[in-house]
């Protein structure tokens, strides 16, 4: 079983991969309609929104977690972490 490379998700099924395709790295959640990759502010803006809706942390908060998160992840080393 693969992770997602840009957000962790465990994907089990061809339907968690980007347009279903199993060789790909990422999962649809960190894909766009065309099946290319988000990009790292993109996912720190969108992992934010989720943040404040799911667990209610105010927006500075729910930022540096984000970020925290996604600096841990293979898609984003060598990006710059404290923006
Ligand atoms: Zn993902």
């Amino acid at each position: 079983m693969k992770t997602c490379i840009a957000c962790g998700m465990p994907m089990t099924k061809a339907a968690d991969y980007a347009l279903g395709d199993e060789s790909k790295d990422y999962c649809l959640y960190c894909a766009w309609p065309d099946g290319s990759m988000q990009s790292y502010l993109e996912k720190v803006e969108g992992m934010t929104g989720f943040l404040i809706r799911t667990q209610g942390l105010d927006q500075a908060v729910a930022r540096q977690t984000a970020i925290r998160t996604l600096s841990k992840l293979p898609a984003w080393q060598g990006e710059i972490t404290s923006c």
